[in-house]
Order: structure tokens, then C-alpha cells, then sequence
């Protein structure tokens, strides 16, 4: 696999995933290839009328990679490179997430091309509404549960629930996740994906020894992902961050470290991290290489590469970004005895909650935010255990671990329920 993601096609990387984890456990070849290949795929071209009172055509997808464990999930992403192998590839990963996590869904995922950031609100729900119908006849709870990804957001999915509801002649909360609270949202849905990595943090640092209690951390990207886990980590492991960054730039405090609550008002005030009174500048890159004992990549892929793994010091990386390390990369790690958390664990928090706001709709009973962290903490705790006992069987690097799991597990299923006719 080549280092350079963007002229990578991100399906060949997703089939050559399972691949590799195949053999590591020895997976039957007729499941291979029922595997490497998405079940259902939607291609849907729909206008739209601009506020200029043009019409405009927009392309959209909506692809569900496997449903052998339940209804699939996964988030519509409106961006204007969106391609199909992309969606694809997406699909796949969801599939592994979920089936990591022992959720019981598949994996699907979703797509419109087009520049969210040009766009009037009006414009981008009319949008919205157009594509949640031409997708309605392949989504729905018992189906497939689309969720917000990327320049998509709450709102979003409060649009794609009432269209979705208003073809169907009554309120459909369970169609998708990522839902206002007012509307069948979870409680602790915002802050799951970095609660989640906190409880997987805390147990990869159980498993081999390292006291969380003023444990140095640095955080690459003050995000939702980001600044949620270095929050939580300071206040309920006691860990001590040292840096944090975000696109403009990083600050840091060796000695005494960050006080995230303050650098977070800072952040809300100024727009950026630099600049906090007390704390040091440092780049990005080198962030990365500072002597810490946990790294959290929370910004963007391709962040670990053979450029820079050797120079890796943390005795824990956590992946609350999706894809931070390269393959190249995960194996300098591994020989170098570094635990990467992978991303389908280390950021699943947020599916998670997507899956308990899903019960909750089903259920009509909704949970207390206290029920919510319990059941979340729960779930990771498993799935990390699971993660790092599979690792150690097979003698491979957590990420192959957790594929292993995940592939597995849908085989599994696949296996039980037989092929049709
Ligand atoms: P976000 O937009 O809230 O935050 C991203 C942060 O990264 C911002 O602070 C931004 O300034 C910073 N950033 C951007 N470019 C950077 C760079 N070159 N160097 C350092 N920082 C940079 O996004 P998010 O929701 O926190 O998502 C971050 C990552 O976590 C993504 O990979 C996303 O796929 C993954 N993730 C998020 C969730 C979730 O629920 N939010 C769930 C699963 C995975």
C-alpha cells in the first residue's frame, strides 16, 4: 500500500484490509469475496432549486457494504469531492466499527457532491429533503440508519427525519442518529467519540501498567474529538496534557501542563489555541514527536507516516482521528513496541451512542445522561479487552487484532445464516 492517501483509491485500500486480515485468520475464500464487496449501492441524480431560482442537478449515494448483523449505519457526508469508491470504502469501515464494537448493525455509508460552504441554509435543506427522498425506499430503523459526518451536522438529520417521517404519515425517530435531543436525540451523544477514547485509553493503560494518574498526554486537533478527550481525561484519569493543537498552530506546558477547561475559553474566544497565556508554541509536526506517554492524532488522516513513525515517542497512541497512521507507519510502531488504539475502536464511541439513541427511539424510553456514559464505558471496556486479547493470539498489531475481530464476527454471521436461495 502506497503512503499517499489522495492518489490512493480508498476501496483497493479497504479490499486489501481484508486481504490481509484473511489470511491472518484464515478466512474461507468464498467469504472474501462476499466481503469485498458492497451488497447494495444507490446512485441517485436530483434537483435542486437555488435561491437564485435556477435549478441545479447534485449526485448523491447512499452504499450498504453488509447487513449480515443487522440494519446498517453510518453518516452522509456533503462534500465536493465526494466520489463512489470513497462511499465505498467508508461503507467498509463502518462495517468493521460496528462489528468491533459487537454492535449489532452493519455498515453503510452516504454521500452528496457538492460545496456545503457556498450554500444558503435554504439551499441546503431543500437539498437535504430531496436526496433523504430519493434514499427513503433503502433507509429506515429496521434497514439502514444514516447519521452526520462530515459538513453535516444535527440539523441535518432533524431534516432527513421529518421528510422521512412525512412520507411515511407519521414521526419516525429511529431512521437516523445524530437527531436533537427535542426530537429523539441521546443524551451524551455530542461528547461520545472522545468519552469513548478516554475509557479506551484508560484500559490500554491498565493492560500494561502505566499509572493515567499524571500521565503526560498531547492532543493533535482541539475539535469535537479532541478537546472532549483531553477534558475528560484531565479531570477523571488525572492526566496531565502537555500540548494541544488545531489547524493554525499547537501551544505547550511541560512543566505544569494545560489547564483544558481555560484553554477551551481560549480557543471559544480567539478561534485558535496560540496565543494561551503561559504556554509555549510548538508546530504540528512536532507535536507529534514530543516525549509523552499518550499521543491523540484528532485532526486528519495520514499524520503518522514512515517519515515520521521512528521519531514517535508516546508509549500510547490513540486514534480518535479516523486513518491518522499509515500502514508503514503502524508496523514502525509495532516493532517499536508503541500500543496504537486503532481508530475503529479508539473513535467508536460516537456509533456507540448512535446505537443507544437508536434503542432509545425504538424503545420510546430514554436514558439518563449517567445510563448513557455507564452503557459506553461498558462497550468500550469489552471491545478494547477483546481488541488486545485477539492482538496477542495472533501475535499482531491491535489494528490487525480489532479486523480480525470484526471480520470475523460478520463471517461468522454470514456463515449461520447461509446463502440465499
Ligand atoms: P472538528 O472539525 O471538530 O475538529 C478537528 C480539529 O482539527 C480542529 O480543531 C481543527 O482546527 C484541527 N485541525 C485541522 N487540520 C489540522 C492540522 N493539519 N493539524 C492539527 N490540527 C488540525 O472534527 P472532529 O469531529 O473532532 O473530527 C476529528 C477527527 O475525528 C476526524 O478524523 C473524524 O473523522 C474523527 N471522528 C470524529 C467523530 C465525532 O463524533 N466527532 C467520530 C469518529 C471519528
Amino acid at each position: 500500500m502506497a503512503e499517499t492517501g489522495a492518489q490512493n483509491n480508498p476501496f483497493e485500500i479497504a479490499k486489501k484490509q481484508i486481504d490481509i486480515v484473511a489470511k491472518v485468520i484464515n478466512l474461507n475464500d468464498g467469504i472474501r469475496e462476499i466481503l469485498k464487496a458492497p451488497k447494495r449501492e444507490l446512485t441517485v441524480n436530483f434537483p435542486v432549486r437555488m435561491d437564485s431560482g435556477e435549478y441545479r442537478v447534485f449526485t448523491g449515494y447512499r452504499v450498504q457494504y453488509n447487513m449480515a448483523r443487522g440494519p446498517t449505519k453510518g453518516g452522509i457526508r456533503y462534500h465536493p469531492q465526494v466520489t463512489l469508491d470513497e462511499v465505498r470504502a467508508l461503507s467498509a469501515w463502518m462495517t468493521w466499527k460496528c462489528s468491533v464494537m459487537n454492535l449489532p448493525y452493519g455498515g453503510a455509508k452516504g454521500g452528496v457532491i457538492c460545496d456545503p460552504k457556498h450554500m444558503s441554509k435554504g439551499e441546503l435543506e431543500r437539498l437535504t429533503r430531496r436526496f433523504a427522498s430519493e434514499i427513503a425506499p433503502i433507509i429506515g430503523p429496521e434497514m439502514d440508519v444514516p447519521a452526520p459526518d462530515v459538513y453535516t451536522d444535527s440539523q441535518t438529520m432533524a431534516w432527513i427525519m421529518d421528510t422521512y417521517s412525512m412520507l411515511k404519515g407519521y414521526s419516525v425517530p429511529g431512521v437516523v442518529t445524530g437527531k436533537p435531543i427535542a426530537i429523539g436525540g441521546s443524551e451524551g451523544r455530542g461528547e461520545a467519540t472522545g468519552r469513548g477514547c478516554m475509557y479506551a485509553i484508560r484500559e490500554a493503560a491498565k493492560r500494561q501498567g502505566l499509572k493515567t494518574k499524571g500521565a503526560t498526554v498531547a492532543v493533535q486537533g482541539f475539535g469535537n474529538a479532541g478537546s472532549v478527550v483531553a477534558n475528560l481525561a484531565s479531570k477523571e484519569l488525572g492526566v496531565k496534557v502537555v500540548a494541544v493543537s488545531d489547524s493554525r498552530g499547537g501551544i505547550m506546558n511541560t512543566k505544569d501542563g494545560l489547564d483544558i477547561a481555560k484553554v477551551e475559553a481560549h480557543k471559544q474566544k480567539t478561534g485558535q489555541v496560540e496565543g494561551f497565556p503561559g504556554a509555549q508554541k510548538i508546530s504540528n509536526e512536532d507535536l507529534l514527536k514530543l516525549d509523552v506517554d499518550v499521543l491523540i492524532p484528532a485532526a486528519l488522516e495520514n499524520q503518522i507516516t514512515s517519515k515520521n513513525a521512528s521519531l514517535i515517542k508516546a508509549k500510547i497512541v490513540a486514534e480518535a482521528a479516523n486513518g491518522p497512521t499509515t500502514p508503514e507507519a503502524d508496523e514502525v510502531l509495532f516493532k517499536n513496541h508503541i500500543t496504537v488504539l486503532p481508530d475503529i475502536l479508539a473513535n467508536a464511541g460516537g456509533v456507540t451512542v448512535s446505537y443507544f439513541e437508536w434503542v432509545q427511539d425504538l424503545q420510546g424510553y430514554f436514558w439518563t445522561e449517567k445510563d448513557v456514559n455507564e452503557r459506553l464505558e461498558s462497550v468500550m471496556s469489552a471491545s478494547y479487552r477483546a481488541v488486545a486479547d485477539s492482538a496477542e493470539k495472533y501475535g499482531v498489531n491491535n489494528r490487525t487484532g480489532a479486523y480480525a475481530i470484526a471480520v470475523e464476527r460478520v463471517a461468522n454471521a454470514i456463515r449461520l445464516r447461509g446463502i440465499y436461495p
